[in-house]
């Protein structure tokens, strides 16, 4: 071992040199440790030919849900059509399904790929879990595909650079494809959700000193931060104030704060709090400075957040690459929602690359087994789940809220739009041409804050609500 510490070198800083030659602290070298082994274990997990089989039937059966949202239709498909030419019928029609084909192909066949060199932006929130997974666990390499992902400040700018087309494919806020498609707060460019990235994950965390507030009601004049405007987390603060008899746009102020900031601004006292993304609700507890006042999944079970996606221009013009990007994110989200894993994958995306942030931290998000700052230890094994499939009715209560809070006026063609951006319709479509009848929309029904949303009825929805901005 030689020692390179130079204390009395006067023209370079005296740098404390980690033993395996980096310039970093004990405990990231631990940290960096610690995620090397826990990258070993899951990709030998991922090897296994168990999991390669889990993949298969998550798929499928994620994909058959998709297509059937109600039960009764699923089986009554299945009685009147026989299980061989379901399958079959099935088979023919399903993207994903002849996507995997390709993408297998693909990985076999070097020059199938119209692209491998790939760019894909994120930011540092538990949100994105599979897609920077599938980075250190070479579930990108493994499809053929060599992909940088690049740690992004804010929401704005992953607008930008995908409008840009200096990243490939991104982790979206699941309502962002949907404003830029429409030209909302942006130049119109019409984008794609290929899969939600996770659903649950969010939290309301309000600073200590407020911890005699737990009714919202009580919220009149304080400040609160969301990571941008197309947000769940925008829209679920602004139905959540409002369930209380608040006016978000009057009664409280909030503003946009990239979600890296918010505990900073939280600490400083520029905001109250904020519906914001995890690790930074966790993170506020950890630092004795907010609590969870309530998980997101208390006001809409399941509810999406973000999404992975691309625009519509690159998917058309390399449908071989996103088929094998689409297989490599769904693999890691197929692994993600394993809790068997979810410890482990705390240890790969803690280091600096990815979220930087203690790795306690992330495992108290990611296992639902957490310290809620008001002395509590509680258990939500759901807390964060990465549930894929791009319901189009999510996108119809997006939209629903778009118009709600005059962020889209006029008449709102909800199923057009939301059909156009989520990417479930090709099935369907195929389905039609192909003479079968496809069954009525990717449109289940959801209960937000116990009100039962229909995506059949949402101007009648809409229009259920007393507080708005519709004027
Ligand atoms: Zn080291
Ligand atoms: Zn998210």
């Amino acid at each position: 071992m030689s020692f390179d510490f130079s204390p009395y070198d006067a023209d370079r800083p005296l740098l404390m040199r980690c033993t395996c030659g980096k310039d970093h602290t004990v405990a990231e070298h631990q940290k960096e440790q610690a995620a090397q082994s826990a990258t070993t274990e899951l990709i030998r997990r991922s090897q296994t030919e168990e999991f390669e089989a889990y993949f298969n039937a998550f798929v499928e059966a994620s994909l058959i849900k998709a297509i059937f949202p109600q039960e009764r239709e699923r089986r009554n498909f299945l009685r009147a059509v026989g299980k061989g030419t379901a399958m079959a019928a099935i088979a023919s029609v399903l993207p994903i399904a002849s996507m995997q084909a390709m993408a297998q192909e693909a990985g076999k066949k070097p020059g199938t790929l119209e692209k491998t060199n790939l760019k894909i932006g994120f930011i540092p929130i538990t949100c994105a879990t599979p897609l920077i997974m599938a980075h250190p666990l070479g579930f990108y390499s493994k499809q053929g595909l060599n992909v940088e992902v690049t740690k992004t400040a804010g929401w704005a700018l992953i607008r930008d650079k995908m409008i840009n087309k200096e990243y490939d494919a991104t982790h979206f806020l699941s309502p962002m494809p949907l404003a830029i498609s429409m030209g909302v707060g942006s130049t119109q460019v019409p984008m794609n959700v290929a899969t939600i990235q996770n659903t649950n994950g969010q939290a309301i965390t309000l600073a200590n000193k407020h911890k005699d507030k737990r009714d919202p009601k009580l919220w009149k004049g304080l400040k609160f931060a969301v990571p941008f405007e197309f947000s769940m987390h925008n829209f679920l603060l602004r139905y959540y104030v409002a369930e209380a008899g608040l006016n978000p746009d009057t009664d409280i102020q909030i503003r946009v704060v990239p979600p890296p900031e918010m505990v900073a601004n939280l600490r400083a006292g520029n905001i109250d709090g904020y519906l914001g993304p995890d690790p930074f609700n966790q993170r506020a507890v950890f630092e004795e400075i907010g609590f969870i006042h309530i998980l997101t999944k208390e006001l809409w079970d399941g509810h999406p957040c973000c999404a992975f996606g691309s625009s519509t221009e690159f998917i058309q013009s390399n449908p071989n690459t996103f088929a094998a990007l689409y297989r490599a994110v769904l693999n890691a989200a197929a692994m993600a929602r394993g809790p068997e894993n979810r410890e482990l994958i705390a240890k790969v995306i803690a280091p600096q690359a990815y979220l930087n942030q203690p790795e306690t931290v992330l495992t108290q998000v990611l296992t639902g087994r957490f310290a809620d700052g008001l002395g509590n230890i509680k258990t939500v094994p759901d807390r964060a789940d990465f549930n894929p499939i791009p319901w189009q009715s999510m996108a119809v209560w997006m939209l629903t809220q778009m118009k709600r809070w005059g962020y889209i006026k006029g008449d709102v063609n909800y199923k057009q739009i939301a059909e156009k951006v989520f990417l479930l319709t090709d099935a369907k479509k195929r389905m039609t041409e192909l003479g079968m009848k496809a069954p009525e929309g990717a449109y289940p029904k959801f209960t937000i804050m116990g009100k039962v949303f229909d995506a059949a009825k949402p101007d009648e929805y809409v229009n259920s609500f007393a507080i708005n901005k519709m004027g």
